[in-house]
């Protein structure tokens, strides 16, 4: 359950005053009528948090694959004849590697394509900006 407070903006994870000292504002539920009214730009952060968030834990779960791909793929590997075991080690390890790069790369554009900039391009420029982007 989050909640959002009235004067700050700032989200906290439930409760009914801001737990800011400072600020002391009542929160409210994110569904309530009353944040429906707050400014875009809060509403904007908010995609911008959970987007970077959702970025992490893509992230995050392309490393745990790729090194479970990248073991799985040494372990049969190891029972294979002379060279062949070796290569496909090698070629299990560079694959893994290049597995997490590849999505590493692809949630990195994801989010700030259409996390960051979700509403200021349309679909033509949108596929344009995802395969050009440069970091
Ligand atoms: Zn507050």
């Amino acid at each position: 359950m989050v909640k959002i407070c009235t004067k700050c903006h700032n989200i906290w994870p439930g409760g009914f005053r801001c737990p800011d000292e400072t600020c002391r504002g009542a929160l409210i539920h994110t569904d309530d009528a009353r944040a429906q009214e707050l400014p875009e730009a809060v509403w904007r952060n908010q995609r911008v948090d959970y987007g970077a968030r959702r970025g992490m834990v893509f992230r995050f779960q392309a490393g745990v694959l790729a090194i479970v791909l990248g073991l799985y793929g040494v372990r049969s590997s190891v029972p294979l004849e002379s060279p062949w075991n070796i290569v496909g080690i090698v070629g299990s390890l560079v694959g893994g590697a290049l597995f997490y790069y590849v999505f590493h790369e692809l949630a990195h554009r994801a989010v700030r394509v259409w996390v960051l900039r979700r509403g200021q391009l349309d679909k033509k420029k949108l596929t344009r900006a995802l395969l050009n982007q440069k970091r």
